[in-house]
């Protein structure tokens, strides 16, 4: 009748199943919204960077968490700075 089946330690429930979704680094909202002292600018490739993968594409806005305003403008920025040579198309290794 000895009722002491404290297991506090139930790790093998739960079913947190992450790690595949939702890598670190990327913001949830939208930091030009947040930061309005943050431009977006087509000369500027470092600023440009956080929102292109490694291989040259640019983050799609539910990863990055820009708003679809800011998303539209960072596109444009991406495609003049790519024309001019300041970021790749593609990377290829
Ligand atoms: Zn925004």
């Amino acid at each position: 009748m000895a009722d002491r089946n404290d297991e506090d330690t139930d790790f093998s429930r739960g079913g947190e199943g992450d790690a595949s979704r939702r890598r670190g680094g990327r913001r949830r909202f939208c930091r030009f919204c947040a930061d309005h002292n943050a431009v977006i600018d087509f000369k500027d490739p470092q600023a440009l960077r956080y929102f292109i993968t490694e291989r040259g594409k640019i983050v799609p806005r539910r990863i990055s968490g820009t708003c679809a305003y800011h998303q539209r403008k960072i596109t444009q920025a991406i495609k003049q700075a790519r024309s001019i040579a300041l970021l790749p198309f593609t990377v290829t290794k």
